[in-house]
């Protein structure tokens, strides 16, 4: 897994500000087509 800079400190799998799952699951964010980073999230989030 690559190294994945993640500001989301509130998630279970965040480690110093970077992702520790060992797969994350992106997805598109409602629209059926994503035109911006605002337009996807991650699926993989959980509240620590
Ligand atoms: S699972 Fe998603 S929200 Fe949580 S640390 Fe990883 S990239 Fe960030």
């Amino acid at each position: 897994m690559p190294d994945i800079k993640c500001s989301v400190s509130e998630c279970l799998y965040n480690k110093n500000i970077k992702c520790g799952a060992p797969m994350i699951q992106v997805e598109r964010n409602g629209s059926s087509s994503a035109d911006s980073s605002d337009h996807t999230k991650c699926e993989t989030f959980k509240r620590n």
